[in-house]
């Protein structure tokens, strides 16, 4: 089973890989910034080392770079010892030893900092997503459509941008982007279909939402309501966006889009998660036959649910992006269900999740490779699949199935 699962590994390592979901910010953005040995430690360990009773204070403290950096690493190095065999912890142990040689302790932060600054240059996403990781494309969500300035990012937006929420303010300047003079909802699908279009062009291959619960649409009350809001009068805000929500994800499937949807935990602490189980992608799922939803994140902890959506829903496509660092042992349990119960091309292996840390998203990768190594391994050791049948499942779930789900070209 060992030798086995690290042959898989090896052959993933070769396979190219598509990073179905990430928070990138461009290039120059990164390398505008200043780094240590603590940016490792941005982003979801921020989670670990604040559930470890560190404050809020001393995090960002501990994440300026123009504070001391021995007296920074005295505080965190109490913290460090707590954090230190999470799966978030771990992958940025992983990245220090892959970029900067070194694995993280009191005798190497300064010598880890040092080669940070040293790399924190353009070229930095080249050597980390491609030669690093041997990622073509990293499906990204930060915030703006890209400019064309990097060739590894290709973007999603929010669909809060189609709708605007609901809200007045945003909904007006939509229509002005857009030249339609909007009198009613119809004009209002006009005006979203042009985003799209306009979107489209500019290289956006989706659309993000979550799986909050929303209301069914009511098209009486909301044409009423939206008539309100457009004659500047008081207005129900949640009857709209439920209303332009539904039609938006609609809207977006008939232009061959994909819509991802947050599922399950959410990133940062003292959020009530239930309000994202992933339950309520259903009524979504069934309400718009037409349109490809990418169910992001395993819906952790949720993962027997999604099971049974990817297996009922035909547009419900699961994702494992995020999930290995949130654990491996629940990641590996859930895909190993998964493939009893929803087709393999409709599993998506890994997204790295990441902004500021890009470094992460091979330690990310790693840990990737190793679940879905140990579960294809078992399922040869079990006789239920061959070798060549397990290195083509790899490759359908870090490659084939994104490319498929969202049209890329690559
Ligand atoms: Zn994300």
């Amino acid at each position: 089973m060992f030798a086995l699962k690290q042959q898989l590994i090896e052959a993933m390592a070769e396979m190219p890989v598509i990073d179905a979901h990430e928070h990138l910010p461009p290039e120059a953005q990164r390398v505008a910034q200043d780094v240590d040995l603590f940016t490792l430690f941005g982003h979801y360990t921020q989670t670990d080392l604040e559930s470890a009773g560190m404050t809020q204070e001393q995090y960002d403290w501990l994440q300026d770079p123009s504070q001391d950096l021995d007296e920074r690493w005295e505080l965190f190095e109490p913290f460090y010892q707590r954090i230190r065999h999470t799966s978030y912890t771990r992958a940025a142990r992983l990245a220090a030893q892959r970029f900067y040689g070194l694995d993280i302790s009191r005798e190497t932060y300064a010598g880890i900092t040092a080669r940070m600054k040293q790399a924190n240059v353009p070229g930095i996403y080249r050597r980390v997503l491609a030669d690093g990781c041997n990622i073509r494309v990293a499906l990204t969500q930060n915030g703006a459509v890209q400019d064309d300035s990097h060739e590894f990012l290709t973007p999603l937006r929010p669909l809060a941008s189609l709708t605007g929420g609901g809200g007045r303010d945003a909904v007006v300047a939509n229509a002005q982007a857009t030249d339609i003079f909007v009198t009613g909802l119809d004009d209002y699908d006009r005006v979203m279909q042009s985003l799209i279009a306009r979107d489209a062009d500019r290289g956006v291959v989706g659309y993000k939402t979550t799986s909050v619960a929303i209301g069914d649409p009511d098209r009486s009350s909301a044409a009423r309501e939206f008539a309100a809001m457009l004659q500047g009068g008081e207005y129900d805000g949640a009857i709209v966006a439920d209303w332009l929500t539904h039609r938006a994800l609609d809207l977006v499937g008939d232009a061959g889009m994909t819509v991802a949807a947050h599922c399950g935990i959410i990133w940062d602490n003292w959020n009530n998660f239930y309000a994202l189980h992933p339950r309520h992608m259903v009524p979504k799922l069934l309400a718009h036959r037409n349109t490809q939803f990418d169910l992001y994140h395993a819906g952790i902890p949720w993962t027997g649910d999604m099971a049974v959506i990817g297996k009922e829903l035909p547009n419900a496509w699961l994702n494992m992006c995020w999930c290995h660092i949130i654990s491996q042992r629940m990641s590996v349990a859930a895909l190993d269900e998964w493939l009893d119960m929803v087709p393999a091309g409709k599993i998506i292996g890994f997204g790295g999740d990441y902004s500021k840390p890009v470094e992460k998203v091979y330690g990310h990768l790693v840990m990737a490779r190793e679940d879905i190594a140990e579960v294809l391994a078992g399922r040869v050791e079990r006789g239920t699949m061959d070798r060549d049948e397990a290195v083509e499942t790899a490759r359908m779930m870090l490659f084939d199935n994104p490319r498929d789900l969202y049209g890329l070209e690559v």
